[in-house]
């Protein structure tokens, strides 16, 4: 008999949003079919009145990671134990992580103790992008190949130190030269990279200007990690992939300049991706003057209403193709322990909220479609990283990853409705729909409000990215 039955919903396939039922076997979907087909099945759920999805895809997590903004404190962001709970209730059951690879690391190793430090311990399946970080030897490329043939084909770099310069602070940045030769081992080989694309002459001189002048409060963020530092990076980056032949997925895209070149690069034909935050779209640098206001930060920082206006521009029509959260997750008192521009604690915790969030704020307030909800949540971060169809879609043959949305839900979030710290930035944002229901490969991890997963149900994800993804604007 058919083991589960997802009936009366209106379900979003690639095909487009009807009234479809899901049909699970072996957690897999085996297959949407129209509503009657199926007689019966082990267990049915009866999503009348809700809007079915794919299961949410977080690319851009910083679980179990050292916090950089406090280096003389050996602190850490809390694990994938405790945020993937979070995902699981949010309707996200996919999570992209980080493995960093820095001078003297080699890199097999580096993803072998990230995936170790994973195995038993989460709630959502999970994979990793692999960090290319500080002034790396040449022989760390050589392993690349190797790596994408493992599945583990996303590649980060940073094109700025994104803090000031300390003495316990490793370098991240990836200089354009180490930028250009790691394309030239990722392009050709099925690989695209992931760049974090600020100008880091403009941000480092900004620290050392703002110091001397003596304006260290962190209100200031925006003017530092600004908005001609985002255009001259991204464009820069963009240059450069455009002579490699490489892709690029730009992460957390804050200002309407980034979104600009990533839309004129797409308008070229070049195969070039724009991510932004959910609370990039909901704050702005005025709410960091707010009680509570550094909790909305991230790096590279919120901006204002016009990149606002742009970044919900490109999530509704093309140039922005997927939301993150960039999770950092820590207690409300390690968030908001820094208040200058050198050590307020960046990283943000909101991966349990984006699905409700975007689905509110987009599908509600801005006539998003249903489909294209699907897109910017679940099923392009999938296709762009190589994990589709496996993840991403609710179509014959893909993992059973299913959320129910429920539409009816009109309410002021609480701290009761999060479950990874001691507080939300979303408390207190209306939502109108929220996630009430998910499914992990077929099996339900979370119902009308309670925990039926395990941190043993996640598994990792072996990846592998459609060409078409890499050669054009594909999603
Ligand atoms: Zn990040």
């Amino acid at each position: 008999m058919l083991e589960l039955l997802i009936r009366n919903g209106q379900v979003v396939t690639p095909q487009g949003a009807g009234a479809w039922e899901i049909a699970v076997q072996d957690g897999k979907i085996a297959a949407v079919a129209a509503p009657g087909t199926f007689r019966e099945a082990t267990r049915v759920i009866d999503a009348a009145g809700k809007v079915v999805v794919p299961g949410g895809v977080e690319p851009h997590t910083h679980l179990a990671h050292r916090i950089q903004m406090h280096p003389d404190d050996d602190l850490q962001t809390l694990g994938p134990e405790d945020d993937s709970r979070g995902m699981a209730f949010g309707g996200t059951t996919t999570h992209v992580d980080f493995a960093f690879v820095r001078p003297g690391d080699d890199l097999p190793s580096v993803v072998e103790r990230r995936a170790a430090r994973w195995k038993g311990n989460s709630y959502t399946d999970y994979t990793f992008h692999i960090t290319l970080a500080g002034p790396l030897p040449l022989k760390t490329f050589d392993a690349i190949p190797e790596a994408i043939q493992q599945g583990f084909p996303s590649f980060k770099v940073f094109t700025t130190d994104v803090l000031p310069p300390h003495p316990k602070r490793p370098s991240n940045r990836l200089d354009f030269g180490r930028l250009q030769y790691a394309m030239e081992k990722v392009a050709p080989r099925g690989g695209i990279m992931v760049v974090h694309a600020e100008d880091h002459d403009v941000v480092q001189f900004m620290y050392e200007r703002f110091r001397e002048e003596g304006r260290m409060d962190g209100a200031n963020l925006p003017l530092v990690h600004n908005k001609v530092s985002e255009m001259l990076s991204f464009r820069r980056a963009i240059n450069l992939a455009a002579i490699m032949d490489a892709a690029i997925y730009f992460v957390h895209t804050s200002a309407r300049e980034g979104v600009e070149a990533v839309a004129e690069a797409r308008g070229l034909g070049r195969p070039i991706y724009a991510e932004t935050l959910h609370h990039y779209t909901c704050f702005t640098a005025d709410d960091y003057r707010s009680p509570r206001g550094f909790c909305y930060h991230t790096y590279p920082s919120l901006k204002y209403p016009e990149d606002q206006a742009a970044l919900w521009d490109g999530l509704l029509n093309d140039a922005v193709s997927t939301t993150a959260t960039d999770e950092y997750p820590t207690t409300l008192a390690l968030k908001l322990r820094g208040k200058t521009i050198e050590d307020v604690t960046g990283g943000n915790l909101g991966a349990e909220a984006r699905m409700g969030i975007v689905y509110t704020e987009g599908v509600v307030k801005r006539k998003m479609s249903l489909e294209r909800f699907v897109q910017v949540t679940s099923s392009n971060a999938a296709r762009i990283l190589g994990l589709y169809p496996g993840k991403g879609a609710l179509a014959p043959g893909s993992d059973a990853d299913v959320v129910l949305i429920d539409p009816a839900i009109s309410r002021t979030l609480t701290k009761d409705d999060f479950h990874v710290s001691d507080y939300s930035p979303w408390e207190g944002w209306d939502v109108r729909g929220w996630p009430v229901t998910t499914l992990l490969r077929g099996k339900v991890i979370v119902e009308n409000g309670r925990l039926h997963g395990d941190t043993r149900d996640g598994q990792l994800v072996k990846r592998k990215i459609d060409g078409a993804v890499l050669s054009r604007p594909a999603c």
